[in-house]
């Protein structure tokens, strides 16, 4: 192997499309002596395919304390250990978390390797503007929960990810809808896979769109959602900006201080009383 031995490698696989498994992950995967994965069974087709020789260890979410121990003492014996998931990257909504910690704790060496993620793969083909975004994983599969965990999110100004099933994704949309109103819903289904589809719309026509064809409604899903309006242009920081400006402030300054008034951000209100000057 010409990677350093003795650690464990965090391993991301494919999430439908086996050509996304990079050169490195595959490298790995052959010559490492130990592979921990969630369901050995199910990585057992990828492990077969690539030729590697590796004995398995199972990681699941119900035993990662073991798993870590088992890790541990493999590592402390100076042999190199792969850690991956049944798809995408492990410990993104997926066990290995612990495991990582655990091996972190007992000072072994932890390399994580970049690679196929779901959240990543939605929101890059997104479309969406935000800069900022928060990938929130799985919400509450109980409807008050989930409602009140979207409630709690309103305000946040940055794109929201989410990971969805999808016998509840009906549900989901629905309560996205109460709660969102106005956003931009996207709708990532199937990525890397034969029936890939990626739509974007208001959040309050989703329900009827998943619903006008069963087929919609079939795999897996990253939902997405807009961002709240920046209070720049929501009104307050843009009213306290105008205020100063027309008092004689500098743009720089006026920015500056709208900012520290209301909150909002500096550069989004400099960026406005530029414009507002121009215009
Ligand atoms: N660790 C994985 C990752 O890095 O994306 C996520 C594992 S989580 C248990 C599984 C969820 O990821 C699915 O329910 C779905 O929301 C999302 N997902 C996984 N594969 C997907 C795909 N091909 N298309 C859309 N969403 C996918």
């Amino acid at each position: 192997m010409t990677e350093e031995s003795a650690a464990l490698y965090v391993v991301p696989t494919p999430l439908g499309n086996l050509a996304d498994l990079t050169r490195r992950a595959e490298e790995i995967l052959r010559t490492v002596p130990w592979v921990a994965a969630e369901d050995t069974r199910h990585s057992g087709p990828l492990l077969k395919q690539l030729g590697a020789q590796a004995r398995t260890i199972p990681a699941h979410q119900h035993n990662e304390h073991e798993a870590a121990a088992r890790i541990v003492e493999k590592l402390q014996a100076g042999e190199a250990v792969a850690l991956i998931s049944d798809a995408g990257t492990p410990g993104i909504s997926d066990p290995g978390a612990r495991i990582v910690a655990a091996v972190r704790a007992a000072g072994c060496k932890v390399i994580p390797l970049p690679g196929p993620c779901a959240a990543t793969t939605a929101l890059s083909g997104s479309g969406l503007l935000d800069e900022h975004f928060l990938f929130y994983g799985f919400l509450p599969s109980k409807g008050g929960q989930r409602r009140q965990a979207l409630e709690e999110l309103r305000e946040h100004e940055c794109a929201l990810v989410f990971y969805e099933a999808p016998h509840r994704v009906l549900e989901t949309v629905e309560d996205m809808a109460t709660v969102f109103g106005n956003r931009t819903l996207v709708i990532a289904r199937e990525l890397t896979k034969l029936f890939e589809s990626i739509h974007s719309l208001p959040v309050a026509e989703g329900l009827a769109w998943l619903k006008e064809d069963p087929n919609r409604q079939r795999g897996e899903f990253v939902l997405m959602l807009s961002g709240a309006p920046a209070n720049a242009e929501s009104g307050e920081g843009e009213r306290v900006l105008k205020l100063l400006l027309a008092e004689g402030l500098p743009v720089k300054q006026a920015a500056k201080l709208a900012s520290a008034i209301t909150g909002a951000a500096k550069n989004a209100l400099y960026d406005l009383a530029l414009a507002l000057k121009a215009g």
